[in-house]
């Protein structure tokens, strides 16, 4: 018994022995990868998460539309902007970015399907992430509340009840082109869904459309936003976009 002991005793205690040896050698010899990274900028964030950090461009703060074309054919009262005669659509165009945007179906619940509480984000006035009330409103489901229209349904439907404030935090990579015309790199849009990811990193098939399968067609780089008008009157309010770009270090010779 006593024997045996000793011999526990004898490997464990090697085996511990063993372990600090490798974590001091691990310490003595850093990884570095050489590569010389450019300092990131400072980024003063909002005091909540919802607020527009010191880069944002704020597109609708709850006093005018003055950022959109067609702003004017829709209603702002109380700090709120309400869908109504058309689509609105951003003045300055955007390629890679992160949204943050707030909306509210109708209260009053009024059509069934893509009828009720419709409305969308088009990234790039081409790449719909859908609006609508889907609470206890069947329709096909790559065409409720946070799909990527006719690609994907959302992986969860985190909705909240009509007239209720929601967020989506859309953080979007724009897709490249060659010289030919064809994609070179697809699109990618990761959704948060009143703080429930409903996409990571999901790949783009194309442009979204009602009436046929998406398709890429060569565009800009920076294309403006666009929010949909669909014959309901959805209310939306702090919208605020962020242009970004992957830093680039410099790898040694
Ligand atoms: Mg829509």
């Amino acid at each position: 018994m006593r024997v045996k002991r000793a011999i526990l005793w004898a490997i464990t205690g090697g085996a511990v022995a063993f372990s600090m040896n490798a974590h001091a050698a691990r310490q003595s010899t850093e990884f570095k990868s050489g590569i010389v990274w450019p300092e990131p900028k400072m980024v003063t964030p909002g005091k909540t998460d919802a607020e527009p950090p010191a880069d944002a461009i704020v597109l609708f703060d709850g006093k005018n539309l003055d950022m959109w074309k067609d702003g004017a054919n829709w209603e702002i009262k109380d700090g709120v902007a309400t869908s109504k005669k058309s689509g609105i659509t951003t003045k300055e165009a955007f390629g890679d970015c992160q949204l943050h945007l707030e909306f509210a179906t109708p209260e009053k619940i009024e059509g069934k399907g893509q009828g009720r509480g419709n409305s969308g984000v088009y990234i790039m006035g081409k790449y719909e992430v859908q609006i609508l009330d889907s609470i206890d409103n069947p329709t096909y489901f790559d065409g409720q509340c946070a799909s990527i229209y006719k690609q994907t349904p959302p992986m969860v439907n985190a909705s909240r009840k009509p007239g209720e404030w929601q967020t989506y935090d859309i953080i979007f990579t724009a897709p490249k082109f060659g010289e030919d015309g064809k994609v070179t790199k697809p699109a990618y849009a990761t959704v948060i869904h009143n703080g429930v990811v409903v996409h990571n990193h999901f790949e783009l098939l194309g442009g979204t459309f009602y009436d046929r399968a998406p398709v890429y067609q060569k565009h800009a780089e920076k294309l403006p936003l666009n929010l949909q008008y669909h014959g309901n009157p959805v209310k939306f309010r702090n919208i605020w976009i962020r242009s970004f770009e992957p830093l680039v270090g410099k790898k040694p010779e």
